[in-house]
């Protein structure tokens, strides 16, 4: 194998899947996978169907379209809310979206009655994280107007915090949640049946033991593949925080001083250069850089540290060792890390072992 690579071990990834669903169903919530960082990935996308998850949820129409070319039979929900321009891609594609906006259900409805479909709707709530949501006052009305428009079915509501602004879910505003989905189906009769209370960062609260109320489903994606909450990226209890590696190439290794000399200005990326004087160094270069991941959200190995990179170089500082080239360095990545390398064209996606059916 060469070349920079992911490794994806799919044993790891359904351990992690399974692992989550058994302990969730023990609070009455099901979990939708969700394959966005995976770039819709049909291995990982079975994988997790194999583990249990009752859906498959990406924010992307492009990877729900690939999947459903793979043949990967499942429901499908777009998390992120459609663009109108892509109002007929999301009903022919999509089972289910979450939506904010009238004006996108109306282009929906539309598009649905053109294709003879029906397109389910979970509308998001505004709980304070500030990212997407109709503001809680506003909910009521807006079931209303969405009851309203043929060819399609109102599913649930839900919200989604801990992203944009690192709002916590926590008892208050998930019994906020729950007492929500009460007041609608006490309006509108009994209608809700998914009631979708967050991401991977509800993890702490819906297995704190506290009462769960009407939540009915979480949306899991970086728990499932990194085996991390998100609220502090702790790694989870009994799960693996290695079931995606990245690996890299060294091309250069050398005993180098660690401060640059000449009159110093900005780098390639407009930052300052290294601080501080460690003397010489076995400096190593892997080929690997911004254009593959997010050097940031990589974990090296213990013994070695992160100095730097560019485009498409990872400066690092190997300690004693000095590894020769053509020597290979495995790396832990974060979601940043994830994504960036998972849409990257330049590094291979190399998936290590499969899970017995
Ligand atoms: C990305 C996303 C998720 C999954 O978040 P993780 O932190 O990866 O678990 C859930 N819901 C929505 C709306 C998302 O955009």
């Amino acid at each position: 194998m060469t070349g920079p690579r992911l490794e994806i071990d799919l044993e790891k990834i359904h351990h992690n899947a399974r692992t989550l669903i058994e302990r969730l169903a023990e609070r009455g919530i099901s979990v939708t996978g969700v394959t966005k960082a995976t770039l819709g990935s049909p291995e990982i996308a079975n994988t997790l169907l194999r583990a249990g998850v009752s859906a498959l949820g990406d924010s992307r129409i492009e990877n729900i379209e690939a999947m459903r070319r793979a043949e990967v039979r499942a429901s499908m929900t777009l998390i992120r809310s459609p663009m109108v321009s892509q109002a007929a891609r999301v009903v022919m594609h999509a089972d289910v979206s979450f939506n904010t906006e009238l004006d996108v259900i109306s282009k929906l409805s539309s598009a649905a009655q053109k294709a003879r479909r029906t397109h389910g709707i979970v509308l998001m709530v505004e709980l304070g994280d500030l990212r997407e949501g109709i503001m809680p006052g506003d909910l009521e009305n807006t079931v209303r107007e969405t009851l309203r428009f043929p060819n399609i079915v109102l599913k649930g509501i839900g919200t989604n915090l801990a992203c944009r602004s690192g709002a916590s879910p926590d008892v208050k505003n998930m019994t906020e949640l729950s007492a929500l989905a009460d007041s609608i189906d006490a309006t509108f009769g009994p209608m809700l049946s998914i009631v979708s209370g967050g991401n991977s960062g509800n993890l702490p609260w819906a297995l704190g033991g506290v009462d769960t109320g009407r939540i009915n489903d979480l949306r899991l994606g970086e728990s499932l593949l990194l085996g991390r909450e998100t609220l502090h990226r702790q790694p989870i209890d009994g799960l693996y925080t290695d079931a995606i590696t990245l690996i890299a190439e060294v091309i250069e290794s050398k005993a180098k001083p660690s401060q640059p000399w000449g009159e110093i200005a900005q780098t390639a990326f407009g930052e300052n250069p290294p601080a501080t004087d460690r003397g010489l160094i076995s400096q190593t270069i892997l080929a690997v850089g911004r254009q593959d991941t997010d050097p940031c959200g990589l974990q090296a190995p213990a013994g070695i540290e992160i100095l730097g990179a560019s485009s498409d170089h990872l400066i690092v500082d190997t300690g004693r060792d000095r590894p020769c080239v053509g020597a290979e360095i495995t790396f832990q990545l974060n979601y940043s890390a994830l994504v960036r390398a998972m849409t990257s064209p330049f590094l291979a996606k190399v998936v290590k072992a499969h899970v017995p059916v």
